[in-house]
């Protein structure tokens, strides 16, 4: 049994000068990773990096693709941009739209509060017609994300790195929708992500790295891959009183299940 990461961004370009062999070893067992990674979602964040993702997905059996359009490109939603989504949408290695979303931190004339709402909207509606999950992205933005994906019923997913208190997340797990758990919750400060973990059903939880950021101790500032989600593994073990075996295999039948 291996590791399910739901979060990456290999095309970033941090990874370019060693993409491939990194990929490559990434189901082996290492000393990062005892078990090996079994699966990893690629996250797109705008539609060159979708499709990179797919190109990404369609050259490793283990990697799978997420097509969508982050509230940080917001302005380069166009007019071509659905039919582009559509289209990536419809192969068989994309099984997700994201990562999408809400951010505060980086609202202003670069990233405009309305544009962002209206890509979100816009995508989330998407997602409801193909019945595809998508991978939500809420960056200091709490609670307003929730209020437009309720006004979508059909629309289930994953909160991606989670930032939020126990409450709201129970309300996520309520409606359906799943709860990503990532280096943070190996951060000293994780007063929020630790009470998430342990208050949400085990049965609800995804793994995930965001890599190439938000590494987990002991590598915080480090480059991030999915090896190293092995040690939030090890640390939602402790929280949840089970064996690292129980969480890798259960994040990582929940991911299956998430994809439907
Ligand atoms: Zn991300």
């Amino acid at each position: 049994m291996g590791l399910f990461d739901t979060h990456a961004h290999y095309g970033d370009e941090r990874f370019d000068e060693d993409r491939a062999a990194l990929l490559a070893a990434l189901p082996l067992p290492s000393d990062l990773c005892p078990c090996g990674v079994e699966a990893v979602l690629e996250q797109g964040w705008d539609i060159p990096s979708s499709e990179n993702a797919l190109a990404l997905a369609e050259k490793y059996p283990y990697v799978y693709a997420a097509a969508g359009v982050h509230p940080e490109e917001c302005l380069s939603w166009n007019d071509q941009t659905e039919a582009a989504l559509r289209r990536l949408l419809s192969r068989p290695k994309t099984v997700a739209l994201g990562e999408i979303g809400l951010d505060r931190h980086w609202e202003g004339p670069d990233c405009p509060w309305d544009k962002q709402k209206e890509v979100f909207i816009r995508q989330l509606a998407l997602a409801a017609e193909l019945e595809i999950p998508v991978c939500v992205h809420d960056r200091e933005a709490h609670g307003e994300p929730f209020d437009l994906i309720r006004a979508q019923p059909g629309v289930k997913g994953v909160l991606h790195a989670f930032s939020g208190e126990a409450e709201l997340a129970r309300q996520y797990v309520k409606a359906g929708w799943y709860i990503g758990l990532g280096g943070v919750l190996t951060f000293k400060n994780a007063r929020a992500a630790v009470e998430v973990a342990g208050a949400v059903p085990l049965e609800r939880i995804l793994l995930e790295t965001d890599c190439p950021y938000m590494a987990p101790v002991p590598y915080r500032g480090e480059r991030n891959d999915s090896r190293k989600a092995y040690a939030v593994a090890v640390k939602l073990a402790e929280i949840r009183g089970v064996t690292v075996d129980e969480i890798l295999a259960q994040t990582a039948a929940n991911a299956t299940a998430a994809d439907g």
